[in-house]
């Protein structure tokens, strides 16, 4: 999936928006009926990653502003980026492939060989 494509099988298309932001942190019946509708939604980790990155307000993957909010404090540190050792370990961790990573750990490899 790229881009907003995600957002064509989200489970709230064509729901009323008032139901995705609570006024003043408060959740109303509606915004519950939201947050349980996003619990079945097929693009939940999308939609949460979005709003993470884009600083979106109101619901978005299930949860409220303030509990994004606490998500994003309680992360003790981004990942490593792509290239680095950390980065392609995750990547094997989680059974990826990533061709930039690949190239870099073998270009460390060939230095290793080559210095030690
Ligand atoms: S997770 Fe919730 S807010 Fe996000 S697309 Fe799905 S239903 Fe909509
Ligand atoms: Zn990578």
């Amino acid at each position: 999936m790229t881009g907003l494509d995600w957002m064509d099988a989200a489970a709230c298309k064509g729901s009323a928006t008032s139901q995705w932001f609570p006024s003043s942190g408060k959740l109303s019946a509606r915004n519950l009926d939201a947050i349980l509708l996003c619990r079945t939604c097929p693009v939940k980790t999308h939609c949460l990653q979005h709003a993470l990155e884009h600083a979106e307000v109101g619901i978005w993957g299930g949860l409220t502003d303030e509990q994004r909010q606490a998500m994003r404090t309680r992360t003790p540190r981004q990942p490593s980026p792509c290239g680095t050792s950390g980065a392609y370990r995750r990547h094997n961790r989680a059974g990826e492939t990533c061709d930039m990573c690949r190239a870099a750990e073998s270009r460390r490899r060939r230095q290793h060989r080559v210095t030690s």
